[in-house]
């Protein structure tokens, strides 16, 4: 029997993890639309070395994200781990301390709370009495606000939840899923009576855990990209986007530029509207259901100043930015304060972001505005005494998607229809089942796995 051919659609993390994985199984083309691989994990290089500008860690605790570092031959001195987690909250004029002992921003305690000063008297007394008020059972998904804000009140998820949140969805707490983005509240929701004493049951069970929760590589995270495209060799084929995919009775047909190209699987990690695009014609339910997951446009600035002009700069690996402040920053991380590798720089350099799904004030900026203005709030967050030496904005249109209340039944629905077609489509990437790089590591190999099963049971088949 002829060997397999599986196409990989996409270059970025799930993409070429997934391909990475099926090497030795077919023969594996991966295309990637773009010149650059490494979809979202993109390295540049600044004057006094490199930074990362899409992700710049991986959480260390999902085993997948890890075990890609150890596949990929990183030894443990390439690997750094967060010198600190301390984040602050920028609100009004003062920078105060994030409460310790929350879940994504939802409070197991409430001295913490207190503690950090982030919220009024009226606000605490909501989180106090929640233990004692009577709980509203309600079947089904629910919004973050309407989930958190009835429990703990709206300055909750505006203070605390909605900023953390913001990181990695660039999402309104008032459409995000709590199902899908914040698992454990959504369980204690579910099993206990009060939130506070569930959350704090569930902090009680993980603090014990002392591994560190993020790791990133030396040099960026671009060569993780680079160690994967190495191995993958002539597979790769950049610049080279698929047009459209048709069923074929040989398998599965690409629609190239260049003509069309069939195969028995294809793996497909785009974002979700790329998905929703090329199946329209061949699977237009599946297409229909991937078209309704949004996704959210952001940039990063990367600002590069002098030490001498960061003296005064607040330890801590980064601030946060209610969006009730009005600013266009919405996060800074500092990598000085959050990597020992990024500590030994020459100049003081550090990463803001931009753009929320609702808000595209900073985006609409051309670059220079933007990274005059994005400049200006930095330095006076952070009490840094001159503009950056160094500027440079990357943008992301588009890159986040938003896990919508009823995201998980989105999922179960496009499953159960792409199971009704013929075999050979395989979905996956970040608009899916999980936004960051150790959820994509961990796609991937399910991924991989799938596809093994199809081009088994085909083998079973022929006779
Ligand atoms: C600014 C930013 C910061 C982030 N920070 C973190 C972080 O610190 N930690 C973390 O874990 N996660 C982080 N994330 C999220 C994480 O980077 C993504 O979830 C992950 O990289 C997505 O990988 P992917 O392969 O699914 O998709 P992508 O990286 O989007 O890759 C998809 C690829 O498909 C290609 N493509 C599109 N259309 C076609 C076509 N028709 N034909 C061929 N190719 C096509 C695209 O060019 C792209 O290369 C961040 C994301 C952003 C934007």
């Amino acid at each position: 029997m002829s060997v397999p051919r599986v196409a990989v659609v996409g270059g970025g993390l799930t993409g070429l993890a997934a391909a990475w994985h099926l090497r030795g199984d077919a023969e594996v083309t991966l295309y990637e639309a773009g010149r650059r691989l490494g979809g979202q994990v993109h390295t540049i290089e600044l004057s006094d070395g490199p930074l990362d500008v899409g992700a710049d860690a991986v959480l260390a605790r999902q085993a997948a994200g890890p075990a890609l570092l150890d596949a990929l031959g990183f030894a443990a001195e390439e690997r750094v781990h967060p010198t600190s987690s301390r984040v602050q909250l920028w609100i009004g004029a003062a920078l105060r301390p994030l409460p310790e002992a929350t879940v994504f921003g939802v409070p197991t305690d409430l001295r913490a709370v207190v503690a950090s000063r982030v919220l009024s008297p009226a606000d605490l007394a909501v989180i106090a009495s929640e233990p004692l008020r009577p709980r509203r059972v309600v079947a089904g998904d629910r919004s973050v606000a309407d989930l958190v804000g009835e429990r703990f009140g709206h300055r909750v998820v505006a203070r605390l939840v909605e900023p953390l949140l913001g990181g990695v969805y660039a999402g309104a707490a008032k459409r995000l899923s709590a199902q899908a983005t914040l698992p454990p509240v959504w369980a204690a929701a579910a099993e206990h009576r009060s939130l506070l004493r569930g959350l704090a049951a569930h902090r009680a069970r993980t603090a014990a855990d002392d591994r560190p929760v993020f790791v990133t590589v030396r040099g960026g995270l671009g060569r993780v990209v680079d160690r994967l495209a190495a191995d993958l060799g002539e597979a790769v084929r950049t610049a080279t986007p698929v047009r459209a995919l048709s069923q074929d009775d040989r398998g599965v047909a690409l629609h190239l530029d260049a003509g069309t190209e069939v195969v028995d699987a294809v793996v497909l990690a785009v974002p979700a509207a790329v998905a929703a695009g090329l199946l329209a014609t061949q699977r237009p339910a599946v297409a229909r259901e991937l078209a309704g997951i949004r996704a959210a446009s952001v940039g990063v600035v990367a600002l590069a100043y002098d030490r001498g002009d960061a003296a005064a700069a607040p330890a801590g690996s980064g601030v946060l930015v209610p969006r009730d402040q009005g600013r266009l920053t919405k996060a800074i991380t500092i990598g000085a304060g959050k990597w020992p590798h990024l500590a030994a720089r020459e100049r003081f350099v550090l990463r803001a972001s931009v753009g929320r799904i609702d808000d595209d004030r900073a985006l609409a900026l051309d670059d220079d505005r933007l990274l005059e203005q994005v400049d200006a709030e930095v330095r006076r967050c952070l009490g840094l005494r001159a503009p950056a030496r160094e500027r440079v904005v990357v943008r992301w249109p588009d890159a986040l998607p938003q896990y919508d209340v009823g995201h998980h039944a989105r999922l179960d629905r496009i499953h159960h229809l792409l199971g009704q077609g013929p075999p050979g489509v395989h979905l996956g990437g970040a608009g899916l089942d999980g936004v960051g790089l150790a959820a994509r590591a961990a796609d991937a190999a399910r991924l991989a796995e799938g596809v093994r099963r199809q081009l088994h049971a085909r083998a079973e088949a022929t006779p």
